[in-house]
């Protein structure tokens, strides 16, 4: 059954088990760690600590493995096809990882006249890199337009019709999301590829799904050169990430400072985390979560006090949620009379962290706050109804 799958795996979660008042509902941001995970740093730090790629002695050699190995471990984790051309280079996180795809492979990649699409509502850090590259390619005399992703008006993914009219002789690029950050909805990447053709190389933002959900690049419907996403929000310590590219399409991904000394530690806690959630079944995880996602909305969206964003207000309260506006694990709404830093020191009077205030998103939404909710497998659906109680007591 779920419910006793999902309490043994909350009980490997020392943050939660030692704070039973207090309710984490802030993962989208970062995830918390399995004990596995700090047992496996812990093991590392004590037993072999040194610097990798330089080593005439066993710690070293043994640091070197970890980093390599764990290479290895991201490309099988997302079912990489062909292991043997593609790269994997770790980051800091999402950010540092799309900085590191636009500056040291895109940059020198696009000559005057190109174009490149990106996202214009998604998370900044997934718009001001394709910014800042146009920015100084200007300033070099080389002109490449930018163009916005469009997007539909009621599911939010983006619009597949409206991107093949986009694309042109002079596309080189697509970045997109996977799963967005604010609405927490399948952005319905694997349409791209048919709207944009064989050659364009296309980069995924995949800070919301990595660690939420299967990410299968076997599937030919994910054909994409880049993912990139965030160690730490898929149950890694604080500072890690990754750029998995897959380097068929283009010039190799070759990123500058390959040669210095890297994130040891954080690098052996994500393949301890992605070993730890690939015996979970990310499958169940993301059904886990999108149950609990779904829980939520189904009955905020009676109460006329909250707006959930994203959520399309044509949907008949009471009636079930079509696919595309399924919620991978996050739900962001506003209180109609409440403003969200209010709602959130209201919700955290409670036990409930949240996030409450414009969300990193690009574009308009940013003027307003609004409240999110981001559970993950720790989180139990006693811990939901007791959140949905507070909210409905304000409405
Ligand atoms: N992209 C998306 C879709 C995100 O949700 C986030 C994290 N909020 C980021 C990028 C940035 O990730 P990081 O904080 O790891 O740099």
């Amino acid at each position: 059954r779920d419910a006793d799958w999902q309490r043994e795996l909350r009980e490997q979660f020392p943050i939660v088990t030692a704070h039973p008042g207090s309710v984490y509902l802030d993962s989208a941001a970062t995830s918390q760690k399995p004990r596995a995970v700090l047992d496996a740093v812990q093991a590392y730090v004590t037993t072999s600590n040194a610097n990798a790629g330089r080593g005439t002695y066993p710690w070293a050699n043994r640091t070197t493995e970890l980093v390599e190995g764990t290479r290895e471990r991201v490309k099988e984790f997302l079912h990489d096809p062909e292991p043997d051309h593609s790269a994997v280079h770790f980051t800091s996180g999402t950010t540092e990882g799309l900085r590191t795809v636009a500056h040291d492979w895109l940059m020198p990649y696009l000559a005057d006249g190109d174009e490149i699409l990106v996202p214009f509502a998604d998370h900044r850090a997934n718009l001001d890199p394709w910014l800042e590259t146009r920015r100084l390619l200007a300033a070099r005399g080389v002109e490449v337009h930018v163009r916005a992703l469009p997007y539909q008006a009621v599911s939010g993914d983006y619009d597949h019709r409206a991107l093949g009219d986009l694309v042109g002789p002079r596309t080189r690029f697509v970045a997109a999301t996977h799963v967005h950050h604010v609405y927490g909805g399948d952005m319905n990447v694997h349409r791209i590829r048919a709207a944009v053709g064989p050659d364009v190389p296309i980069c995924l933002d995949a800070a919301q799904s990595v660690g939420h959900l299967p990410v299968d690049l076997a599937d030919p419907a994910l054909d994409v050169d880049f993912v990139v996403f965030s160690g730490h929000k898929a149950m890694a310590l604080p500072g890690t990430g990754a750029v998995w590219a897959r380097n068929t399409r283009g010039p190799a991904f070759r990123p500058a400072g390959w040669q210095g000394t890297p994130n040891t530690v954080g690098i052996v806690s994500l393949r301890a985390a992605l070993d730890w959630l690939e015996t979970a079944g990310l499958d169940r995880v993301a059904r886990w979560t999108a149950g609990l996602t779904t829980r939520l909305t189904d009955r905020l969206r009676n109460l006329d006090a909250y707006e959930i964003l994203g959520c399309p207000t044509s949907l008949a309260a009471g009636s079930a949620l079509p696919t595309a506006q399924r919620r991978h694990g996050i739900v962001t709404f506003r209180h109609h009379d409440i403003p969200s830093d209010d709602l959130g020191f209201i919700l955290y009077s409670h036990g409930f962290m949240v996030r409450a205030d414009s969300l990193c998103q690009a574009g308009a939404a940013e003027k307003d706050g609004s409240v999110r909710v981001s559970p993950h497998v720790y989180t139990t659906g006693e811990e939901i109804d007791r959140l949905f109680a507070v909210l409905a007591s304000l409405a």
